[in-house]
């Protein structure tokens, strides 16, 4: 049977672990939403030393999906530690009102259980927000160290493994695989 919105309220997905797949796990959501039409809207929290290739790619669907990179950097090379809680803290700010405003079908928070993992936001305000969203929304959280709370909160969970990493063997990251 299809149920085009997930139990009504839409689902709420969790992509966590420490092997790789899990942004590109919700990039492969995004694309297939946005080949049914569906309005997408994907927050990165976290910004890479590189571009990532999923920027420029979100151009060629700018009438659906709407992309926003709003992390300041990595924290464990922060030069200011109360910049980076003030960028989260926005950032996430900027996710809540996405999500309560209703215009998506999926909403990605990228990299969203750092922010929590580092304290710089408030984790059931996190759960809170995902489950008083509007009938229909579909949120993905990714990130490495997700809680057992967010997790008892998920609809969906799936843990990625690392089971072997080229980067054990010296290679470095990929341009088209890592970013
Ligand atoms: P991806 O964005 O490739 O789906 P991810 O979101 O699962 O990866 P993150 O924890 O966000 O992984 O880390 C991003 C970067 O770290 C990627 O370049 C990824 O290839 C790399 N990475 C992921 N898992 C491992 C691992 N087990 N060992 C080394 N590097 C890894
Ligand atoms: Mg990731």
């Amino acid at each position: 049977m299809i149920d085009d919105v997930g139990g009504a309220k839409g689902l709420f997905l969790l992509f966590t672990g420490d092997g790789k797949g899990k942004t590109t796990a919700a990039l492969g959501l995004a694309f297939r939403a946005l080949g049914h039409g569906f309005p997408v809207c994907v927050i990165q929290f976290i910004k890479g030393a590189w571009q990532p290739g999923e920027v420029a790619a979100a151009k060629r669907f700018d009438d659906l999906l709407d992309f926003h990179v709003m992390g300041r950097g990595f924290t464990w090379k922060s030069d200011d530690l109360a910049k980076d809680i003030a960028v989260a803290r926005e950032a996430w700010r900027f996710a809540k009102k996405t999500i309560g405003e209703g215009r998506h079908r999926l909403v990605i928070l990228d990299e969203l259980t750092y922010l929590i993992s580092y304290k710089m936001i408030d984790e059931q305000d996190v759960i809170d927000t995902v489950a008083s969203r509007p009938a229909g929304t579909h949120v993905v959280v990714t990130g490495r160290g997700a809680s057992e709370k967010l997790m008892a909160a998920a609809d969906l969970v799936t843990e990625m493994r690392a089971i072997k990493h080229p980067y054990k063997s010296g290679i470095k990251a990929c341009k088209g695989i890592e970013f």
